[in-house]
């Protein structure tokens, strides 16, 4: 058991690592951590992440109800209610707005797929949690079927949110996320994001469950053909696998189409390059 003291540092570091990793910004965000005594230490509402003190943080019980601390606890407090509630196993949670994840999930571009071997064996895929109004019930009931059996999710149109055993583990996940994001963005960009070989992916995700563990109903199903990944990473679904654009064309996720056109500058811009060369020859 982490004591207290302890707890608000880490929660105060953790919130300005993810202030300068670009995981959010601004009031966005939240941190929690699990006390001794299962108590809640959470940010409050309206503070910036990056720059966090001691007063910034209170203390909640189970059903969000303010019992230490001054100001109010955050507004996605039953985000992360419903994170503890589902996963006995959690003693911290990050929510934030990391950028590029949250652009995939705008550009409807799952990150539920298997591309980077080492994010497979050691956080699976990161599901989609269809959209909700931010600081409601109704989002965290969306989220818990997920938090169940995933480290790490994206909620649509809004940010991330991870969990762990500490709260470096929560962030190191996070961390993750936003990574594999950038990644995959990358290589769809350079023309297409190509996925594991469906047979790598299942046994990659099965030697990860049982090296490093997970959450607890993705252990139990270490064994099973394909662990706990989604259909579309280990089933090929019409498509010849790896996928040249990462695209089943019958995936059950929602997935973009990567489509290369060639770069055809506008007839203006096409006469200033022909004008300029020509001066510069001229010159
Ligand atoms: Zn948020």
């Amino acid at each position: 058991m982490v004591p207290e003291r302890r707890l608000r540092e880490e929660l105060i570091k953790f919130g300005r690592l993810c202030y300068e990793r670009h995981l959010l910004v601004a009031m966005d965000g939240n941190l929690s951590a699990l006390l001794p005594d299962g108590t809640i230490l959470c940010t409050k509402a309206g503070c910036h992440k990056g720059f966090l003190v001691d007063d910034d943080l209170v203390v909640i019980d189970r059903k969000g109800r303010k019992l230490r601390g001054a100001g109010n606890p955050t507004s996605e407090m039953l985000m992360h209610l419903a994170c503890y509630e589902e996963r006995p196993d959690c003693r911290a949670v990050i929510h934030a707005h990391p950028p590029i994840s949250i652009a995939f999930t705008i550009a409807n571009v799952s990150m539920a797929r298997c591309v980077l071997p080492e994010v497979v064996l050691t956080l699976g895929t990161v599901p989609t949690v269809p959209y909700a109004t931010t600081g409601t019930t109704s989002l965290a009931d969306k989220i818990r079927p997920y938090v169940r059996d995933h480290d790490a999710i994206l909620m649509d149109t809004h940010g991330a949110v991870a969990l762990g055993t500490s709260v470096l583990e929560a962030f190191c996940r996070l961390e993750t996320v936003e990574h594999t994001a950038l990644i995959t963005k990358t290589a769809r960009d350079l023309g297409g994001a190509k996925e594991l070989d469906p047979k790598e992916a299942a046994h990659l995700r099965s030697m990860g469950l049982k090296r490093y563990g997970g959450p607890p109903a993705a252990v139990a199903r270490a064994d099973q053909p394909g662990a706990d990944l989604p259909p579309a990473c280990v089933g090929c679904s019409g498509c010849a696998n790896p996928a040249p654009q990462g695209v089943a064309p019958r995936a059950e996720l929602k997935m973009a189409r990567v489509v290369s056109q060639p770069l055809v500058a506008s007839p203006v811009v096409e006469a200033a390059i022909t004008h300029a060369v020509l001066r510069s020859l001229q010159s």
